[in-house]
């Protein structure tokens, strides 16, 4: 596109210096024939041979040539008088040629309607005006020769500007609509709307710019919806716990409850569920910060099987009650970098849910073992698993398979979140494999600390 303003630009300047320049041109020429024949007249003594020879140059060159010897004529504008108006000399050219100088206009011929360009010249001789020689040419003569330029010239031009016009109409269409489409959306998102879409029509830059403001859009829309849902869950989990300690205390305080064996009782459901919300609270709070880009791991060689075994004793009371065994294969040599309260954490949450969900009188596999750079800690359970639908969300904040069942057994639905925050900040891997009423292996790769 601005290749092609260039040429017309281009285009067009030169046919206006050429024009410009010929008509110079023919200028010189005229004038040159005119000294020639005035240098003729004062070096001939025959005036006949000179009228002569005005009027073969007549005939011969592009111009008319006219000698006249009356000075009158000549004072009043003879012979441009022919064209009807003596104006065409002004009174001041007319004093240059009586003082012998030459004089050349561009003008308009009032008749025809057209432009010429003339010479006139004085002759004298011993100081004394004798005549003058004129010369004069049409100039749609001179312009002839640029007619088929120039209309080459306006159809380049009207084309050009039916494209630039074209290409504006386009722009508005392809650009300016959807940055103003953006702009509308965008005022909406601030609002809190994030329901709207740009239809992207075309694979340009406009177009990119619009897929990616679409899917902008689309992750502040999920981000949205899960902080409502974050906030619905949040709400949802205190609600209960504190809608029981209520009722129990009023029930307790109006006096509706006076036996001190309830009183007791309703006194331990209070704890309990005070016990839930500070744990929900805490593990809210721990998962905020683990759910930060920022939040540092304190991370340090660690022999993890030392650390395996100092997690399952502090539940070997837990296990021993709901008679499981943990049955145990630990590679002593395997050493991870990583942070001792966090992996702590890993073991704990995932050691309690096999615990928690495995019955009476059934066991929990725990195994560590490496493979090339990597540490494999796996913890296998013959409890009640998770149905394969629900496994990929299991790792989502507030995901519990069975709610009453695992409300009941005091669960937040935060602990696998927190694991897989923890062992994605160490560079790991989560895999939870189950079969429905089967059991569960969840597996745990870190990096390994070869030595
Ligand atoms: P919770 O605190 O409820 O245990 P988790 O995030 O640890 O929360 O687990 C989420 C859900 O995944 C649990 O509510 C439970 O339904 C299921 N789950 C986790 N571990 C096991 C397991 N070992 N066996 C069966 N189901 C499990």
């Amino acid at each position: 596109m601005v290749s092609l303003v260039m040429i017309v630009t281009g285009a067009g300047l030169t046919y206006y210096l050429y024009e410009k320049f010929y008509v110079e041109k023919q200028k010189s020429l005229l004038v040159v024939q005119g000294e020639e024949l005035k240098s003729y007249y004062q070096n001939s003594t025959n005036k006949e041979e000179f009228k002569k020879r005005i009027e073969w140059t007549d005939k011969t060159s592009d111009a008319r040539v006219i000698f006249t010897e009356d000075p009158m004529l000549l004072s009043a504008g003879i012979p441009y008088e022919e064209f009807t108006d003596n104006n065409l000399i002004t009174f001041e050219e007319r004093q240059h040629l009586l003082e012998g100088e030459k004089v050349i206009f561009v003008r308009k011929h009032p008749r025809f309607n057209q432009d010429i360009l003339a010479v006139t010249i004085p002759l004298f001789k011993e100081n004394q005006l004798e005549g003058a020689i004129f010369l004069y040419m049409s100039l749609v003569d001179v312009y002839e020769p640029f007619q088929s330029i120039r209309f080459i010239l306006i159809v380049m031009f009207v084309v050009l500007l039916t494209l630039i016009i074209w290409i504006g109409h386009k722009m508005t269409n392809q650009i300016i609509k959807p940055l103003k489409e953006m702009e509308t959306i965008s005022q909406k998102m601030s609002q809190g709307d994030f329901s709207k879409r740009i239809l992207v029509k075309k694979k340009d830059e406009i177009g990119n710019l619009s897929n990616s403001f679409n899917i902008l859009a689309s992750s502040l829309e999920e981000v949205d919806k899960k902080r409502r849902e974050f906030l619905q869950n949040v709400s949802h989990e205190l609600r209960t716990p504190l809608s029981y300690i209520k009722g129990y205390t009023e029930a307790i305080l109006d006096g509706i409850v006076v036996d001190r064996n309830d009183i007791e009782k309703y006194v331990s459901i209070i704890q309990n569920e005070v016990g839930r919300m500070h744990r929900l609270v805490h593990d809210l709070l721990d998962l905020a910060q683990l759910e930060d880009d920022s939040y540092p791991m304190k991370c340090e060689p660690l022999p993890f099987a030392q650390l395996i075994m100092d997690v399952i004793e502090r539940f070997e009371l837990l296990a021993s009650q709901k008679e499981i065994a943990i049955i145990r294969e630990l590679d002593q040599d395997i050493i991870v970098n990583g942070d001792i309260d966090r992996l702590e954490q890993v073991v704990s949450n995932l050691l309690d849910n096999a615990i928690r969900y495995t019955p009476k009188g059934k066991s929990v596999r725990i195994c560590l073992s490496q493979e090339e750079n990597t540490a494999i800690f796996i913890i296998e359970d013959s409890g009640s698993g998770i149905p394969k639908e629900d496994l990929p969300k299991v790792v989502e904040r507030f995901y519990r398979v069975n709610k009453a069942r695992t409300r009941k057994e005091g669960g937040t639905g935060l602990g696998l979140s927190i694991v897989y925050q923890i062992v994605k900040k160490h560079d790991g891997e989560l895999k939870i494999d189950s079969v429905y009423k089967e059991g569960t292996s969840v597996i745990v790769k870190l990096p390994l600390i070869l030595i």
